[in-house]
């Protein structure tokens, strides 16, 4: 079954684009979300950012318990710990990585009803949120892995990239980001 949207790849210069504030929650912005659950339920994922559809605005959908989310103009506000854990990306598809991040958060934001929203969240949905956020800022999984295990990775998407003869990822739109 056709999906609304493609998902953005590694490569796509949109993933590496620090995405802008919602100004309205309306009607579009659901019908977006709406698209987006689509999309992600297909993959099928738990999360799914604005910018991985092509969207450079700050919002992401989730579901991590049958319950369908969304958070608009999220914000972390404290973070806390750290949680060692397996990590993938819908954008890197099939490609998985033990990533240290933060085992707890604060975040608000706001909900698809212009509702202000605070979650203290850890472990995996605290992971999901440092995730989609990092997607928020242009960053991606890739830049939370060690400098030897990144090198690995890249050399295994550009043998994929080739395999698939499309053209190889770009190295130069890894390096020198400055993150959050
Ligand atoms: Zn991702």
């Amino acid at each position: 079954m056709a999906t609304p949207y493609d998902i953005r790849l590694f490569g796509d210069p949109v993933l590496r684009k620090v995405a802008k504030d919602v100004v309205n929650i309306d009607g579009k912005l659901r019908k977006l979300c709406g698209r987006m659950f689509e999309t992600m339920y297909a993959e099928p994922g738990i999360g799914l950012a604005a910018p991985q559809v092509g969207v450079q605005r700050r919002f992401f959908v989730y579901d991590l318990d049958d319950e369908p989310n969304a958070m608009v103009n999220p914000v972390i506000e404290e973070s806390s710990g750290e949680w060692l854990h397996e990590e993938g990306c819908l954008s890197i598809p099939g490609l998985m990585w033990d990533v240290v991040r933060p085992k707890e958060i604060y975040i608000t934001g706001y909900d698809l009803d212009g509702n202000d929203v605070a979650i203290e969240a850890d472990e995996l949905l605290a992971r999901l949120f440092q995730h989609e956020i990092d997607h928020l800022n242009g960053v991606l999984l890739l830049d939370r892995l060690d400098d030897d295990t990144r090198k690995e990775a890249l050399k295994t998407l550009r043998e994929d990239f080739l395999d698939r003869e499309e053209a190889p990822p770009q190295q130069q739109s890894v390096g020198g980001l400055s993150l959050p």
